[in-house]
């Protein structure tokens, strides 16, 4: 499939517009300020003095360059959508920076050229593997990409080229130790983003041979998924965020090649994150710190990890690291591989992270953001940890800000995608989803949105999508504009939904609709036709396989797509989100408050309370039956906790018996 173009649909109202207005109007302005300055770390900065603008030193994280690319892409997202003078103003000055420090030969990463400026004979492309250049160099081919699709001007598409060109030259014949060079792995995705772009199979080519260059390395480890072959990998393992672009990357390649050694990894690894290791908010990376829990047995060799991925079932709540880059990892992931097969499984685990361990990342206003999205907060937590329990405006990782930003700025992408006759060899691989041989427009996320399209072989096609998802599951499409040929509308049947129904003007739709599939419906679609869409979305109460032992005896409440959870400032003074539980008798029902939270389906009920004294000291003790209270519960969603004020939060309630 080929997914929409972003200037070919945008969202009009409701969820998703709140939150694209929310990046339109604050997080990309204010992160300019940031980005553009000096104040608290260098970004441009670096540039300048990189390109010889100013005197200066190197400042900030070594991957900041790439920060500085997200934030360019994420303002030309929006620029695609929406003229906006002054933007465009400091797009052009960022791009004129970052030109005037690329090398003659393309090597374009601050760091390196400031040292050499310096006359720092260390100071050397490729020395240091957690430099971060492939990283920052695959965000440059992207967000040149976009910048191109959004001016029409190649000034930084030339830029990018150059940079993939010397990538290209330097590792023709790497070394085992140059093959190392993959921490972060965002240049798959770039290399395939500039063959899509410029048509250049050089490109392609590239993004195969540098995943492949991975095979090379021969003291790697599972931090960094270098370890084994990525062909013989079965389990998602290490750094969740670096193990997600990879993925992602290889989904990606798969997507133009069909390379069947792609995706015998990509499977088996899939079912090991979605059945053992996905946090129920689509969270990635269950640990802080930790050891590889595959591998050698001899203590000497195993590998450190960090922000990774743990043992099956191994999924704390509070000191969850779920890193909001790893999350947005794994919707990239999954987005492309709904690509490359037509599978809405793909798409189900997309949107669940996007709404849940995705937008945790960022408050409401788009101002302040989570670097970590613990499912569970305490006062006080059981140890300290290393990033804040509060939403910061500033981290010094800032990798997550720009990502969600260019995220939620292109999110529209991700509501359709189009297919022709001539994408009709299905890439995949288990003979069932797989591309439609009749032209078809799919529809994988629901939210008040446009499109305008043209669908090869059918011509331009413009449908309105209205509804209040996912604050309910009704969703009412109208066709404003088609040819009266044959088309297919492919619609998700999320798989959460125990029913759906349908009508096409009016009239129910006779056939069944499976959930966890596309539903398909072909016609000669004419301007006013409309289908009404009707998802039967249940608040339940959801438990773990018991083999999560952190999770043993608790429930969480979900409904469609969304995650709630308690937040202490929805409860009497003095108890705590731990103290309440939930037991078959409770009763919940769903409320739609405008005032709250900028407009969320509330879930309210009674729960009952057993507060717990003081276990000062203590480890263990006597049980001390307690009388339980009821009390009005109050659930709110998980992405929008942290927006008023401190306070404790959990996502895993106890579930006892009254
Ligand atoms: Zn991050």
């Amino acid at each position: 499939m080929t997914p929409a173009a972003l200037n070919e649909t945008r969202w009009t109202t409701g969820f998703w517009a709140q939150r694209y207005e929310a990046c339109r109007t604050k997080m990309v302005p204010e992160m300019w300020k940031l980005i553009q300055g000096t104040e608290r770390t260098h970004f441009l900065e670096n540039f300048r003095v990189a390109a010889g603008l100013v005197e200066g030193r190197c400042r900030g994280a070594a991957w900041n360059d790439g920060e500085t690319y997200k934030w360019l892409e994420a303002a030309c997202s929006l620029l695609a959508v929406q003229p906006d003078a002054s933007l465009r103003v400091h797009v052009d000055e960022a791009v004129d920076i970052i030109a005037k420090a690329q090398r003659a030969d393309g090597y374009l990463y601050t760091k390196v050229l400031i040292g050499q400026r310096a006359g720092d004979a260390a100071a050397k492309p490729f020395s240091d593997r957690f430099a971060f250049e492939m990283y920052c160099m695959g965000h440059l081919m992207t967000a040149a990409c976009r910048h191109h699709q959004t001016t029409g001007t190649d000034k930084l598409l030339t830029v990018a080229r150059k940079a993939a060109d010397f990538l290209i030259q330097q590792f023709a014949n790497p070394t085992p130790e140059q093959a190392k060079n993959s921490v972060c792995p965002s240049h798959y995705m770039g290399f395939l983003d500039l063959w899509r772009e410029t048509g250049d199979v050089r490109y392609r080519d590239a993004a195969q041979h540098f995943i492949e260059m991975r095979r090379l390395v021969t003291d790697g480890g599972d931090d960094n998924q270098d370890r084994i072959p990525f062909e013989q990998q079965t389990n998602a393992i290490g750094h969740a965020v670096r193990a997600n672009y990879l993925y992602a990357g290889a989904a990606d390649l798969f997507m133009e090649t069909g390379d069947t050694n792609l995706w015998s990894p990509l499977e088996p690894i899939w079912r090991n994150l979605t059945e053992q290791k996905m946090y129920i908010t689509g969270g990635c990376g269950a640990l802080y710190d930790g050891a590889s829990p595959y591998g050698s047995k001899n203590q000497s060799s195993i590998t450190r990890t960090h922000q990774a991925f743990g043992h099956n079932y191994e999924l704390p709540n509070t000191t969850a690291h779920n890193e909001t880059c790893a999350n947005i990892g794994n919707v990239l992931w999954n987005w492309r591989m709904f690509l490359a097969t037509g599978e809405a499984r793909f798409m189900d685990i997309a949107e669940l992270a996007l709404y849940n361990s995705v937008l945790s990342g960022m408050s409401l206003d788009g101002t302040n953001f989570f670097y970590t999205n613990p499912l569970r907060v305490t006062d006080p937590l059981p140890t300290e940890l290393r990033w804040p329990r509060e939403r910061v405006p500033f981290l010094g990782s800032f990798c997550c800000p720009p990502n969600l930003a260019r995220t939620i700025a292109s999110s529209a992408q991700f509501a359709y995608a189009k297919s022709s006759s001539r994408d009709a060899s299905s890439r995949s691989p288990n003979g069932d989803g797989g591309v439609a041989a009749t032209p078809t427009i799919w529809v994988s996320l629901y939210g008040a949105s446009e499109l305008e399209t043209d669908v090869p072989g059918i011509g331009k096609v413009k449908l309105a999508q209205e509804t209040e998802y996912p604050w309910n599951g009704r969703v009412h499409i109208k066709i404003n504009e088609a040819s009266s040929k044959e088309f297919a509308l492919k619609l998700r049947i999320p798989g959460w939904a125990k029913s759906a129904s349908l009508r096409i003007n009016y009239r129910p739709a006779d056939s069944s609709m499976k959930r966890g599939s596309y539903h398909e419906i072909r016609r000669a679609w004419r301007a006013g036709d409309f289908i009404d869409l009707d998802l039967q979305m249940d608040t339940e109460l959801i438990e773990a396989n018991p083999l999560v032992e952190e999770t043993l005896g608790q429930v969480a409440v979900k409904r469609g797509p969304i995650v709630y959870c308690l937040e202490s400032v929805d409860l009497p003074r003095g108890v705590k989100p731990l103290d309440v539980s939930l037991s078959p008798d409770t009763k919940l029902r769903a409320r739609y408050d405008q005032r709250l939270l900028g407009g969320v389906a509330l879930i309210e009920g009674t729960a009952l309370v057993r507060t717990n004294s003081n276990w000062s000291g203590q480890l263990y003790r006597e049980l001390q039956p307690s009388k339980p209270t009821p009390i009005k519960l109050r659930l709110i969603p998980y992405s929008a906790w942290a927006n008023r004020g401190p306070s404790q939060m959990s996502v895993w309630l106890p579930f006892a018996s009254p």
